[in-house]
């Protein structure tokens, strides 16, 4: 029995014969009552440098099988529970990083998959989608919302969304689709994801950092034999009111905000294809709220405002559709209300809430398991999304991918730590120096501590004057200092003038779709959708700077005039004519004109 073993795998003298054992021996019977006593034994030799090999450990009974239980050991970094979208998205942004996790969900695979809630997907949700390789089937589908019609008695106002936001654009893309893909994804590339998990229990998450890691217990269901998830952290994803991670945490520690509305919802999913391809959102003074928004192919989902004490019976077929009519009609336009089937229908009351904190030591939440707001802001999805995202990125060990954005925030994530968050650490300032320097030696290409690139930096496509004209980051010095953050770390398309609606066909783009084209479809500007406007603001903005002692740099070249006051107190203007022929010759020429102010 492994048990006996126990006195010399302690022993560090003994380590290497002890771990030379472990690795020749995969089974072990094991009685319940020494289970517990091996678990951490087993923990702290598989955190053991030696024993990195091991990465999957089972025990089952094999001696005693009438008195033992059978039993397995899982490893791996991050436990995540629940698989909708925070938890889902988390395992694919994680092993993005090369970080290992398990999910486990308590339903089935198929009624995760065909669970219709959230269906309004935000552009940064979408971004996200895409980053992590789920973004095809999505593209697919047009149901793209442009525009929103927000209604006051009767008075519709048509907000040009995409137009207000710089191309953003709202997409319908149901909640159900979103984990197809994923789970697809996942199961496809062997990362681990179970369904139909019972009775999970989380231990030992609360441990102090130098200890064991945290240990989470669940069971299969139809089989009541116990498994153990050995972690370094727990990703508490297990939505509305956190039935399993959030019990894990002393109650004085958690702070609850909630407002709850006087009045409910009753949600209803329809088969009938919408009557306006875009959402309406519509207030009626005397009648009440009332929403239409989009379930492609074929449903729309209605939400009306109801009083608190309703229940379904006093919502029929009839009174649904009458109601949705008045309150939905636009005044002095043709409109039709299309009606079908209600396929489902329920009441909520309706209520805000967050949850603090969002971390409490080595379990973490994100989603509905820390803050639930109404449906009808389609904030959810997105929220949990965005959760995941700003907290799973790993900053402090270089750059998640070669993606200039990334690169970017590799530099920053971990300085801004450093100001904001952590200030005592100097890790986080030094991890920021690491990661520059690393893409410094790779793709440096100007003086200055800048470097530039397309979508992503590319070996072999090192002219500054090509970066330039692309993308460019000064990412050190814009990650040590918050205020230079904005002018200094994305400055692009300075030739956004030469922009033609032509394929560019030299390889300035990696991506194989039309970049810097002025074609009406969002999708063509994509995340670079501001530089349009920004590449020649930013770039005359930043020909010239002060510096810190009252002198000016001329960062980046082009013809131009400068009228500066400069030196000690301000007292010496300086005007600085730059002549250059950028890009056609390398000859830069000042002309300058001092004048000393006090002779002025
Ligand atoms: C009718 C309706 C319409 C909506 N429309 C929108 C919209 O248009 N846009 C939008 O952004 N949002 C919308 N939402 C909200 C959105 O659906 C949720 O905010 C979103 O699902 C939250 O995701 P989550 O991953 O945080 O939690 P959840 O989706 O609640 O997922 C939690 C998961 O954890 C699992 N779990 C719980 N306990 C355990 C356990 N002990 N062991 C294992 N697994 C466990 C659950 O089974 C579940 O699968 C809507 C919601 C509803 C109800």
């Amino acid at each position: 029995m492994l048990v006996d073993h126990q006195p010399d795998l302690l022993d560090d003298n003994n380590r290497k014969a002890a771990i030379e054992f472990i690795i020749r021996r995969t089974c072990w019977s094991l009685s319940p009552s020494s289970c517990h006593h091996v678990v951490p034994l087993l923990e702290r030799l598989i955190s053991n440098e030696n024993c990195k090999l091991i990465t999957h450990l089972s025990i089952s009974s094999t001696v005693e099988p009438t008195t033992t239980t059978s039993s397995n050991i899982h490893r791996t970094q991050v436990a995540i529970i629940g698989t909708e979208p925070a938890g889902s998205v988390l395992g694919a942004l994680l092993s993005q990083s090369g970080i290992d996790s398990i999910v486990l969900e308590r339903h089935s695979r198929s009624y995760v998959e065909s669970n219709i809630r959230a269906g309004l997907l935000e552009q940064a949700t979408v971004d996200v989608l895409d980053d992590i390789g789920v973004g095809e089937r999505l593209f697919q589908n047009d149901f793209i919302q442009r525009n929103i019609h927000v209604q006051f008695d009767g008075e519709r106002i048509t907000f040009p969304l995409s137009e207000l936001t710089h191309g953003r654009v709202a997409t319908t893309y149901g909640q159900q689709f979103v984990l197809q893909d994923l789970i697809d994804q996942r199961i496809k590339s062997g990362r681990r994801l179970w369904f139909d998990i019972e009775s999970v229990e989380i231990e030992r998450h609360d441990a102090a950092d130098d200890s064991s890691g945290p240990l989470i217990r669940f069971t299969r269901c139809g089989n009541s034999n116990e498994e153990c998830i050995l972690c370094d952290f727990i990703a508490g994803c297990d939505g509305v009111l956190s039935p399993c991670c959030r019990r894990s945490v002393p109650p004085n520690i958690l702070h609850t905000i909630e407002r709850v509305y006087p009045f409910a919802w009753l949600s209803l999913l329809v088969e009938a294809p919408p009557s306006t391809k875009e959402l309406i959102y519509s207030a009626n003074i005397i009648y009440g709220f009332a929403l239409q928004s989009i379930r492609p192919p074929r449903s729309t989902r209605f939400h009306l405002q109801v009083s608190l004490n309703d229940t379904l019976a006093d919502w029929p077929d009839e009174r649904i559709w009458n109601e949705l009519k008045r309150r939905l009609k636009p005044n002095n336009l043709s409109w039709t209300l299309n009606e079908g089937p209600i396929l489902e229908r329920a009441l909520f009351p309706i209520r805000a809430s967050v949850t603090t904190p969002m971390q409490y030591k080595r379990l973490f939440f994100a989603g509905d398991a820390v803050h639930i707001l109404p449906p009808t802001g389609a904030k959810g999805l997105n929220t949990a999304v965005k959760d995941v995202q700003s907290n799973a990125a790993n900053w402090m060990n270089g750059h998640r991918t070669k993606h200039n954005i990334n690169i970017a925030q590799g530099c920053r994530e971990p300085a801004l730590d450093s100001f904001i968050v952590n200030s005592s650490d100097p890790c986080f300032i030094q991890t920021s120096y690491n990661n520059s320097e690393q893409v410094m030696s790779e793709f440096g290409q100007f003086s200055g501590g800048g470097f530039a690139g397309d979508e992503n930096c590319r070996q072999g496509f090192s002219d500054p004057r090509q970066g330039f004209e692309t993308c460019a980051f000064n990412s050190l010095s814009a990650a040590l200092d918050p205020f230079l953050a904005r002018s200094t770390r994305y400055i692009t398309c300075p030739n956004s003038i030469q922009l033609v609606n032509k394929l560019k066909t030299k390889g300035q783009f990696q991506n194989t779709f039309l970049m810097l084209v002025f074609i009406s479809d969002v999708y063509h500007y994509r995340c670079c959708a501001h530089n349009f406007e920004c590449g020649w603001p930013y770039y005359s903005e930043e020909l010239w700077l002060a510096t810190w002692n009252n002198g000016l740099c001329a960062s980046m070249h082009a013809a131009s005039q400068v009228t500066a006051l400069v030196g000690p107190n301000n007292g010496i203007q300086v005007t600085i004519v730059e002549e250059n022929e950028y890009p056609f010759d390398d000859t830069i020429h000042f002309h300058f004109q001092i004048i000393e102010t006090n002779t002025i």
